[in-house]
């Protein structure tokens, strides 16, 4: 486990005119030793802080006192201080198996950590979830946590992830649910795999088992050319036209069921499909546009300036044959919203789809 390392101070905050310093050690605060930043965060919100600090290989105090809740005014080097918990499942569809070789170490670093996923969106299987995280998540209250699916069949799901605990991880979800923890679920449609039938008997089980998801992003793999995985392949047209029309029909269920769309396609299957976008209004909030989900009618909408994080939503209005060029930056990154969330400093490689 590492100290929280000082990578920033605020100029004039309390960090600073107590004399905190870039590069030091921050070993302890009141006497406890924080395991990432959800721990930090909830002990630097104290009004009286006494700091066990480590600069230069030797070991110091430093006592402060601000108001409760008031910034610290420090950024460190890390969201996590203890290890990360890395993924064991093995996705054919995987992005990190398609790096090219000699990048840097971080790069191929498999994630699939809840408190990731709550900080900056990443997206976890629940294959390593336990009974004690889940006491965690819901009496830190850390919603909204964000879920690949990709099946609800547990052999399918298993299959896919290539890992037998994925055949009943997605018990958690049902649980985080049932705690009324925010979720966002994700699934990552790889033809021939999990799209026809397959996708058709997800989106029926996440009616049946897990309707009160947030929303559900229906989005394709990405393949590059680094892939070993005989049977990846990137979407036809026809596959893309097919996801769109299994969408629409889903979209129609749940509204008539649950009084809401639910489920939702990227915005890569229209243009793959050379189908128009659907109206702003369907994407309700944008709830995950910057998974790439009503990405260009969020855009359109801001550049009209009442796009997300406005303050307004986007005028409803007539379906707009809005056709373009491929996105850039589905398939990657996506920042959260919260001002504090963003001067916190990412794991290196960020969020991810998985
Ligand atoms: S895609 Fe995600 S869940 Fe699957 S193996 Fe890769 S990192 Fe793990």
């Amino acid at each position: 486990m590492s100290a929280p390392r000082v990578v920033a101070v605020a100029p004039g905050s309390p960090a600073a005119l107590a004399g905190l310093a870039e590069g030091d050690e921050i070993a302890a605060i009141n006497g406890e030793v924080p395991r990432d930043l959800l721990e930090w965060r909830s002990l630097v919100d104290e009004a009286d802080l006494a700091l066990d600090v480590r600069r230069g290989g030797l070991e110091t105090s430093v006592e402060l006192r601000k108001r409760p809740g008031e910034p610290l005014g420090v950024e460190v080097h890390s969201a996590l201080f203890d290890r990360v918990r890395t993924c064991d499942n093995h996705c054919e569809f995987c992005f990190i198996y398609q790096l090219p070789p000699g990048l840097r170490r971080s790069l191929y670093l498999k994630d699939d950590d809840y408190r990731l996923s709550f900080l900056y969106g990443n997206f976890t299987t629940l294959t390593r979830f336990t009974e004690a995280d889940l006491e965690r998540v819901v009496s830190e209250g850390l919603s909204p946590l964000y879920v690949s699916i990709h099946a609800t069949d547990p052999e399918v799901r298993a299959a896919i992830l290539r890992n037998r605990r994925g055949a009943t991880s997605l018990r958690w979800l049902r649980a985080l649910l049932d705690h009324g923890v925010a979720v966002h679920g994700q699934v990552v449609v790889c033809p021939g795999v999990n799209d026809g039938a397959v996708l058709d008997d997800t989106l029926a089980g996440v009616l049946d088992r897990f309707s009160e998801l947030t929303s559900v992003a229906v989005v394709p793999l990405g393949v590059s050319r680094h892939n070993h995985e005989a049977r990846m392949r990137p979407h036809t047209p026809d596959d893309a036209a097919a996801v769109v029309d299994a969408v629409a029909d889903w979209q129609d269920v749940y509204l008539a069921t649950l009084g809401r769309r639910l489920v939702f396609a990227a915005d890569e299957y229209y243009l793959l499909a050379d189908r128009p976008f659907p109206p702003a209004v369907h994407y309700g909030d944008f709830p995950m546009h910057e998974d790439g989900i009503g990405m260009a009618r969020a855009f359109e909408a801001e550049l009209g300036g009442a796009g997300p994080g406005r303050g307004r939503r986007p005028r409803p209005g007539r379906v707009l044959p809005v056709r373009g060029r491929r996105l850039r930056g589905r398939g990657g990154r996506r920042r959260r919203v919260g001002v504090e969330r963003r001067r916190l400093r990412a794991l290196p490689g960020g969020p991810r789809h998985r």
